[in-house]
């Protein structure tokens, strides 16, 4: 079995108009490093309607195609630093984790909120104790910090229901800043809540180093790989040499994820290839009879059943 233990679902109406503008802005430079030119006008549409998935239908066909058995959906808010989406915070998780139970054999949700929403408790136990949230993700990419009372609020709901929390860390959209999502915060709030699983997410892309070369790393802490395809395409023997040297400090820690559909458009072969060269690189590492959990890692499909 492969569980995706990183993606998210796409629909205009669920994100700040400065998200879809901030992913066409990054996806335009991407084309004009390959030499072609296109609007800024043009490229937002263009975006938008390949990232579109309002019913899940397309995550579940390009699944099917790839052979991802699992994956694990996680919802963004942004409202609060970027302007609302057009659908309320209730309304997005409401809606996203709606797809996932009519998918729940396939798909599951981890609730997303802004720590200082004057509501995020009460939203969050909803989403947990009525849509069948599984998880929760932060994405520390505001004004606001992890080690922020409201931040630790907020994780008690999920540590209470003994739930894994995804912390996004590193790198992130050119609207949003990473100065609150670096590794020394993650690892604080991982010591704060011993009883937690929480997952770097990205593994930090570039800052995994500080991850590795870190002592105190608790053992509830895992990390993710998603994002990291820009990393292989910048230098695959590097990030198969960094992904290699991540495993050897955190084996059984390491879980493979996609970020999809905002690394490959929703584009099956941007989909295939990513899971293949993780696949061989597994083999390669591993051999035939591979004892590796980065495809599937028994913790969380337990957590999450
Ligand atoms: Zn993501």
């Amino acid at each position: 079995m492969i569980l995706d233990i990183h993606a998210h679902l796409y629909h205009p109406s669920w994100y700040p108009a400065a998200v879809t503008q901030s992913i066409a802005r990054d996806y335009a430079r991407r084309l004009r490093s390959l030499g072609r030119h296109v609007s800024a006008s043009s490229t937002e549409t263009l975006i938008s309607r390949l990232l579109t998935d309002g019913t899940g239908k397309a995550t579940l066909t390009i699944m099917d195609k790839v052979g991802i058995e699992k994956r694990i959906i996680l919802v963004l808010d942004w409202g609060l630093e970027l302007g609302e989406a057009e659908k309320s915070i209730w309304e997005i998780h409401r809606e996203i984790l709606g797809i996932c139970t009519s998918f729940r054999d396939r798909l599951v949700g981890f609730a997303g909120v802004d720590p200082r929403r004057s509501d995020a408790l009460a939203l969050l136990k909803w989403t947990f104790d009525d849509l069948g949230a599984r998880g929760l993700k932060l994405h520390p990419t505001s004004r606001w910090r992890l080690d922020d009372q409201e931040t630790h609020r907020v994780v008690e709901v999920a540590a209470n229901r003994h739930l894994p929390v995804l912390v996004h860390v590193g790198r992130t959209l050119d609207c949003l800043s990473d100065a609150n999502a670096q590794p020394q915060a993650l690892i604080a709030l991982a010591k704060a809540f011993p009883g937690v699983t929480f997952i770097a997410g990205h593994s930090g892309f570039e800052a995994w180093s500080t991850f590795a070369s870190n002592p105190e790393v608790p053992r509830n802490l895992y990390f993710d790989i998603s994002g990291w395809q820009e990393l292989f395409f910048r230098n695959a023997a590097g990030m198969k040499a960094a992904l290699s040297s991540l495993l050897k400090i955190f084996p059984g820690r390491v879980c493979f994820g996609s970020d999809s559909p905002f690394c490959s458009y929703n584009l099956i072969v941007s989909e295939a290839s990513w899971l293949k060269t993780i696949v061989d690189f597994e083999r390669e590492e591993f051999g035939e009879t591979s004892a590796s959990t980065l495809l599937c890692n028994p913790v969380f499909t337990e957590l999450l059943s």
